[in-house]
C-alpha cells in the first residue's frame, strides 16, 4: 500500500459540489477535510475574536484576507499531516497569493506530500438554484450538508442532521443577493488561479459536478486514479 500522501485541493463556485464530495471522501476513504469556510463559521459560531472581525465579511460574500486563512490553514494542516491520511482543501486556496502561500508551505513544511488539483465544474444557473434548498448541519462541528427538497441529500428527518442530530438551517450567505456576489467574487479569481497553475506546470483535474453525486464520485476517484479505492 502506498505511504504516499496527497493534498487535493478543490476549487469550484460556491455550490459546486465541494463540501458534499469532501464528505463522501471522509466517509468511504478517510480522509481529512479541511474547509476554510467551516473553519471561518466554526469561529463566528464560537464569537471568537477572528470571528467577530469576519462575520460581516462572509455574511456580505466578500473573502477573508490572504493572510488570516493562510495562517488558519498552516495551523490545521500542521495537526493533519500528522494522521498519514490524504487531505482534502475545500474552498482554499481562492487566490493567486493563497495559492503561492500553499505551494510554499508545502515546499517548506510538508515535502512528502503531492498536490492534486481537483476542478468542480457546474453553470452558475445549477449554482443559485442548488444554493436555494442547501441546508447545513447548525452544529459548528459538523457543518453536515443537505438539501431541502426531493435529492439525494435530504435528511432522513426533516431538519435534523442524519449524523449528529444536530438542527438543520440556513446559511446567512446563500440568500440570492450574497450568492450572486459571492460567485461574481469567485469568477474574478478562478481564471487567474488556473493561469498560475498553468504557469508552475500543475495540472489541474476537470470533473463535471453536474451529474448526479454517486457519479460526480466515481468519476472523481477514476480521474485521480483511484479507481478501486
Ligand atoms: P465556503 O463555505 O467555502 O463557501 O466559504 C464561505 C465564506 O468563507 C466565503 O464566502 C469567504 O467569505 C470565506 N472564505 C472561505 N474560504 C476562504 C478563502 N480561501 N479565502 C478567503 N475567504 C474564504
Amino acid at each position: 500500500m502506498s505511504t504516499q500522501t496527497n493534498i487535493y485541493v478543490f476549487i469550484g463556485a460556491p455550490g459546486a459540489g465541494k463540501g458534499t464530495l469532501s464528505h463522501l471522501c471522509v466517509q468511504k476513504l478517510g480522509w481529512i477535510q479541511l474547509s476554510t469556510g467551516n473553519m471561518c463559521r466554526k469561529h463566528i459560531a464560537g464569537q471568537t475574536a477572528i470571528g467577530k472581525e469576519i462575520d460581516f465579511v462572509i455574511k456580505s460574500g466578500k473573502l477573508v484576507s490572504d493572510e488570516l486563512i493562510t495562517s488558519m490553514v498552516e495551523q490545521e494542516l500542521a495537526t493533519a499531516a500528522t494522521n498519514g491520511s490524504s487531505i482534502i482543501l475545500d474552498g482554499f486556496p481562492r487566490t493567486v497569493p493563497q495559492a503561492q502561500a500553499l505551494c510554499e508551505l508545502l515546499s517548506a513544511k510538508f515535502k512528502g506530500m503531492k498536490l492534486k488539483i481537483v476542478r468542480l465544474i457546474v453553470s452558475d444557473d445549477e449554482v443559485v438554484q442548488r444554493l436555494s434548498k442547501r441546508l447545513i448541519c447548525q452544529n459548528k462541528d459538523c457543518q453536515a450538508i443537505y438539501a431541502d427538497t426531493c435529492s439525494t441529500l435530504e435528511p432522513e428527518k426533516a431538519l435534523v442532521c442524519d449524523l449528529c442530530s444536530g438542527e438543520l438551517g440556513r446559511r446567512p450567505d446563500d440568500a440570492e443577493d450574497s450568492v450572486r456576489k459571492r460567485l461574481l467574487v469567485y469568477h474574478t479569481h478562478e481564471q487567474s488561479l488556473l493561469d498560475y497553475y498553468a504557469s508552475i506546470g500543475q495540472p489541474v483535474i476537470e470533473c463535471d459536478g453536474e451529474k448526479p453525486l454517486d457519479k460526480v464520485f466515481s468519476d472523481f476517484k477514476r480521474l485521480v486514479d483511484l479507481g478501486r479505492a
